[in-house]
């Protein structure tokens, strides 16, 4: 890549000069007043040399867009390398009946006061963590909400689980 990166301007310089000296050549025959097939020739070269500087100027494009993704991709490949690492501090636990999230494999606290993270979005390697709240629902008169900010469904729950598995 890096080669091409040199080789591209190296080239169109170089087609820059040659268009500079077939335009000078232009300018003669036309003040010596030539009509000849050298002048066609000239013409016709010329355009040659056109379609071939947009074609380097189209890969010059090519080349800074290619670069950019490739920038992007390697961002994205060490962010997946540290993702790898630290979600391995974390597992999918049950913390209340039929209600998952993803808590720290050394938790030891209560499960109300300990971190939690959307399953839904950790398995997308993203770290999302719930907040609870409470809210009305139909037969009873409140319950805790873990809501992400994602905009995940919300997990609701009466109680939190005693012995998580
Ligand atoms: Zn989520």
């Amino acid at each position: 890549m890096k080669d091409i990166a040199e080789f591209l301007p190296q080239a169109l310089s170089s087609l820059n000069s040659v268009l500079s000296i077939f335009k000078t050549i232009g300018t003669v025959f036309n003040q010596s007043g030539d009509t000849t097939n050298t002048q066609e020739s000239l013409v016709e070269a010329t355009n040659v040399l056109l379609e071939a500087k947009s074609k380097i100027i189209s890969a010059q494009e090519e080349h800074s867009f290619l670069s950019s993704e490739i920038d992007k991709l390697k961002q994205e490949c060490m962010r997946l390398k540290d993702w790898k690492a630290e979600s391995k501090r974390y597992a999918r636990k049950q913390i209340a009946p039929g209600v998952f999230a993803y808590i720290e494999n050394d938790f030891v606290e209560h499960l109300q006061d300990t971190h939690k993270y959307c399953c839904n979005c950790f398995d997308k390697t993203v770290k999302s963590t719930l907040q609870q709240k409470t809210k009305p629902i139909a037969g009873y008169k409140r319950v805790k909400a873990l809501v992400c900010p994602n905009g995940c469904p919300d997990l609701e729950l009466l109680n939190y689980s005693e012995n998580i598995k």
